[in-house]
């Protein structure tokens, strides 16, 4: 994705012509872009060929899944309906893991009867309750067990989920009581040992602190583990500020790991994968100026994207056509959802714009269109992919009276 004579293109297409022929909002994505971030996310782990499950619920577009699990992904699925979308998108049952803190009798009798490789507990009540609907079932079935590490990840506080006050996991004498459990029980076999610590992560630190925890708890424990799951959370940069997570560092330690504990390394990355993929393609309908700022009102909200509005963060927006004109002064682009916080970014300056031109808000692949809803009554924007310089419908534009 790049500027091709001053026009932001997609795989060179241009982003002024998809809104001109789809009609804005629209969340398009790279083909290329989402084959790079897979194959290099492989790439940096390749010494001990982990089994990586993508996270679905950062993007649940069945074309997407379909295309990344061609690339030879699983899935990592939080909910029934992420699990019934990952086996339509075509992902092998035995490359699928279940995660989070509030499965249903209905969710957990649904994975195991699709047999997948392993649903990772979190809690007493979830391991008695899988129990027994093994037992039900009259089969054995093998779970994770998710340890709360009690580790800063050093992350924004509403995606940080390893600390000791978040409901994730279980602490680890909590874990020791429970792998003794698990012992007893006919129906329930103890296979994994997860952790996921958080999202957003750009410090390599954490995730060693993690394994230094992760191996003295397995050696503690004396169980083996067949499987390690490590979660995901790797960060991407979102700024101009080139940070960016040290895969480096954070693969040898993982490697090392490997070597002593001979356990399959499962990794659960969402956002890495998909988040640099996608843009927002959204017109300016007004633009209102008063003493304070100039507000840029977008016909993209924070219905569309919620980031912005649920954590604060800041996703770069750029002009699809670029000039040299600037206007120096608080510009606030925000969206015409009847709330404060429908705001997108404050800027002090920008490119002269006018009402009607294109911009483009950037990187949200991940965690975009799957937290859009239809509050103010709002349809949900078209997804498009780009591949081979082919324009693909992946997802319809909703219709006002789909949603009425
Ligand atoms: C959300 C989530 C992930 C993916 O996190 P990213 O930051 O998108 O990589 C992985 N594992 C679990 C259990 C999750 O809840």
């Amino acid at each position: 994705m790049k500027y091709i004579n001053k026009i932001f293109s997609i795989e060179k297409v241009s982003a002024i012509k998809l809104a001109k022929r789809f009609g804005t909002p629209i969340y398009c994505y790279s083909y290329n872009k989402i084959k790079e971030n897979v194959l290099n996310f492989r790439k940096n782990f390749d010494n001990f060929k982990p089994l990586i499950c993508f996270s679905v619920k950062s993007n649940s577009n069945l074309y997407l899944l379909r295309e990344i699990k061609k690339l030879g992904f699983g899935a990592d699925v939080v909910s029934i309906g992420e699990l019934i979308k990952a086996l339509k998108a075509g992902v092998e049952p035995k490359k699928i893991v279940f995660s989070g803190v509030g499965k249903t009798s209905g969710e957990i009798s649904y994975a195991i009867n699709k047999k997948i490789l392993l649903i990772n507990a979190e809690s007493k009540s979830e391991i008695i309750k899988i129990e027994k609907i093994a037992k039900s079932k009259r089969k054995v079935v093998e779970i994770g067990i998710r340890l709360n590490p009690n580790i800063d990840a050093k992350t924004l506080s509403q995606i940080s989920t390893g600390k000791k006050t978040n409901k994730f996991g279980v602490e680890e004498n909590e874990l020791y009581r429970l792998i003794n459990l698990i012992k007893k029980s006919k129906y329930l076999k103890l296979s994994c040992l997860s952790v996921h610590i958080g999202s957003q992560i750009l410090d390599y630190k954490p995730y060693i602190k993690m394994l230094k925890i992760l191996g003295r708890i397995i050696d503690k424990s004396r169980h083996k583990f067949k499987f390690i799951d490590l979660g995901g959370g790797m960060g991407i940069s979102y700024g101009d500020k080139i940070k960016k997570l040290n895969y480096q560092k954070y693969s040898k330690e993982v490697n090392k790991f490997y070597k002593k504990y001979k356990a399959k390394i499962i990794f659960e990355p969402g956002r890495s994968v998909i988040a640099d993929a996608g843009v927002l393609i959204s017109e300016v309908i007004y633009i209102k100026k008063t003493n304070y700022k100039n507000f840029v009102i977008l016909d993209a909200g924070m219905n569309d994207l919620m980031r912005p509005a649920l954590y604060r963060s800041k996703h770069k927006i750029i002009p699809a056509i670029k000039r040299n004109q600037l206007q120096k002064k608080n510009i606030e682009f925000v969206g015409p959802i009847c709330e404060t916080t429908d705001s997108f970014l404050i800027l002090k300056k920008f490119q002269k714009i006018k009402e009607g031109e294109i911009l483009v808000i950037c990187d949200v692949g991940a965690y975009g269109m799957s937290l859009s809803s239809n509050y103010n009554l709002r349809p949900r924007p078209i997804e498009l992919l780009i591949k081979e310089k082919k324009i693909n419908i992946i997802k319809k534009r909703e219709r006002i009276l789909d949603i009425i």
